[in-house]
């Protein structure tokens, strides 16, 4: 289908953005790399008549380390996230999650802000945002705020964020050297969203897990963290039991909706298997 007729705007600066939201409000949307939303318009699910492009803004692009903390402009594209020399320092685990996303056409213009800001449960960086314990800022009229990754996700297409707000930054702490990481996919061909899949972030002290984060993607209405599995698992071993028993608390927390991928009850079961092949490869990595 062909989307409705609207208005296009490239405002060079934030500030600028932010007064063209709030100018047309509800009728307008943000444009970043358009491959969710664009696809939405043409279904007529999304039927603004302004669209705010972002790319001209070119503060939102760009990754820098500042202290401790990975700062990464929304604009951002997957691919700029691949082949980043920092994130392969200090965040391999980004780079591992996003080389899974979609196919190269994709991870050109896909950006890392408008993976998260979408609230789709089937992509890939809520999960991994949640295993890095990211943060999200978000500019609006009245001033910046900071929002956690974790709580940010309220529902299916459903984020804290409001309207009139524009993501601008994502701010990931620098994992502790010797963290060990993984991002478990399950898809059913390349370029396809998740059947299920696991992100991982794990410390050990010695043979026992010191800390560890579980988050899961496509197998509820949000992003799921695996609060129970994460507890059953510190300051425990990590063996064969240890794991087949947070895969069993992973399993537990989630609720899938049948589609192409499969029912309710394989895709739960993958989300068990993600966990388990996560933490194992997780575990290879970490020192
Ligand atoms: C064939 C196909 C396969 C795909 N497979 C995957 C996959 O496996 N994994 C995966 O994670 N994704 C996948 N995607 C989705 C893809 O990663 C999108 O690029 C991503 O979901 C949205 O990013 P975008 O930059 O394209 O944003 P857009 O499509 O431009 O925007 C998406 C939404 O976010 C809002 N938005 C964008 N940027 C901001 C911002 N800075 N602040 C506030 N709101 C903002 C927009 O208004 C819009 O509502 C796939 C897409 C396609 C077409």
């Amino acid at each position: 289908m062909i989307p409705r007729e609207f208005e296009y705007h490239a405002p060079r600066t934030i500030p600028d953005a932010l007064s063209l939201l709030t100018q047309f409000g509800d009728e307008a949307k943000l444009l970043a790399g358009g491959h969710s939303l664009l696809p939405m318009m043409k279904m007529r699910f999304a039927q603004p008549s302004h669209l705010i492009d972002l790319g001209k803004i070119r503060e939102l692009k760009g990754i820098r380390e500042d202290g401790g903390t990975l700062r990464i402009g929304a604009m951002t594209t997957e691919n700029e996230l691949i082949w980043s020399k920092l994130l392969q320092d200090k965040c391999p685990l980004l780079i591992e999650g996003a080389r899974l996303i979609s196919d190269p056409q994709v991870r050109y213009k896909g950006t890392i802000g408008g993976d998260i800001s979408h609230g789709d449960p089937a992509n890939d960086h809520p999960a991994l945002m949640l295993a890095l314990g990211a943060s999200f800022v978000l500019k609006g009229p009245t001033g910046e705020r900071s929002v956690p990754a974790d709580g940010f996700f309220v529902g299916t297409y459903a984020t804290l964020m409001q309207p009139g707000e524009i993501m601008t930054e994502i701010r990931i702490p620098i994992p502790a050297p010797g963290t060990g990481y993984c991002y478990s996919k399950l898809k059913r061909k390349v370029g396809d969203f998740a059947t299920a899949a696991a992100a991982v972030t794990l410390r050990m002290k010695g043979e026992t897990v010191q800390d560890v984060a579980i988050a899961l993607t496509n197998v509820g209405a949000t992003v799921l963290r695996a609060v129970a599995a994460e507890n059953s698992l510190r300051g425990q071993a990590l063996n064969d039991a240890s794991i087949a028993e947070a895969a069993r608390f992973a399993m537990s927390i989630c609720d899938p909706v049948e589609d192409q991928r499969g029912d309710a009850e394989y895709k739960t079961a993958m989300a068990g298997e993600m966990t388990q092949r996560a933490l194992r490869t997780a575990r290879t990595r970490a020192h």
